[in-house]
């Protein structure tokens, strides 16, 4: 079998079963096991795959027809630029929440304190310090917190730091149960989705990533709730709070954020239009 035949026979399978990204998944999957890449199958479509490529990449195939996800596949998932480990103990790192790791990145400064809740494969902390790092928005008097109430999650946000060289301290805390410092910028994409809106989403979602780090209870807003009011006792005055929230939650967390004495307060679109990201500024004194 070469590459194109691959492709081929990849995508087909893909197609059948009905996987949107039919496409793009088989040609991943194609590059991740042969380590050919685009120009060099767009050079050399007929290069033979080894019999060890070929029976990896048509089990991987099998595994995607059942809606196992592609990154659990892999092992990965890029975020900011940077490859992170996923695993089924993680929520795989969105497009869309790189639009709140950019707008902590625009508030970072030398020196700030910030804290990651609901930090999960540590992304979002880890990119802002590698990023802050190179665009000298931070230097070694910055600390970088990551938390999270699962072990399996912190696991891999030490690896990941690990693997990146990076800055982060992480622990394992039920919100800010176990944080002891104030901060100057607390950002979260907690878990928001509505427990009955959860049976809905697609099969890689639902099976796939922990429910944990997706259910926000009845009316998906309960983990807002807890930290906007908790955060005024890890907060410096003038800080910061940042969320990713979801597309209908505008309003809501807006108003939670009033309520508790934040100013300041900013919502922004992401690339499909939709509010996604919150911020807030903690300013009572
Ligand atoms: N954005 C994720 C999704 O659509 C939800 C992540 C979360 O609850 N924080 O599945």
């Amino acid at each position: 079998m070469n590459l194109r035949e691959a492709r081929e026979i990849g995508e087909g399978a893909l197609k059948e079963a009905g996987i949107g990204d039919a496409s793009a998944d088989a040609r991943l999957m194609l590059e991740w096991v042969t380590g050919a890449s685009m120009t060099e199958y767009a050079l050399n479509p007929f290069r033979k795959l080894t019999e060890e490529q070929e029976a990896v990449y048509l089990d991987l195939i099998g595994k995607r027809k059942m809606r196992i996800p592609l990154q659990h596949l892999t092992g990965e998932q890029e975020f900011m630029g940077f490859s992170f480990q996923v695993n089924p103990g993680v929520l795989i790192p969105r497009q869309e929440t790189e639009l709140l790791a950019e707008a902590a990145l625009k508030l970072l400064k030398p020196g700030m304190r910030v804290l990651d809740l609901c930090t999960g494969s540590g992304c979002i902390i880890i990119s802002l310090e590698q990023i802050g790092r190179r665009q000298e928005k931070a230097d070694g008097t910055n600390r970088f917190t990551g938390s999270d109430i699962s072990p399996a999650a912190i696991r891999t946000a030490a690896a990941n730091a690990g693997r990146h060289g990076a800055q982060v301290s992480f622990l394992e805390s039920d919100l800010f149960d176990r944080i002891q410092d104030r901060y100057d910028m607390i950002i979260s994409n907690p878990p928001y989705i509505r427990t009955a809106v959860i049976a809905e989403l697609e099969e890689e979602v639902r099976c796939h990533d922990p429910v944990l780090a997706l259910d926000g209870r009845e009316d998906g807003l309960y983990f807002y709730r807890r930290i906007i009011r908790e955060a005024e006792g890890y907060l410096n005055p003038g800080g910061r709070l940042l969320f990713e929230i979801g597309y209908d939650q505008k309003e809501e967390v807006t108003k939670l954020l009033e309520q508790n004495g934040y100013r300041e307060i900013r919502v922004q679109k992401d690339l499909a239009g939709l509010d996604r990201v919150v911020i807030g500024r903690y300013d009572r004194v």
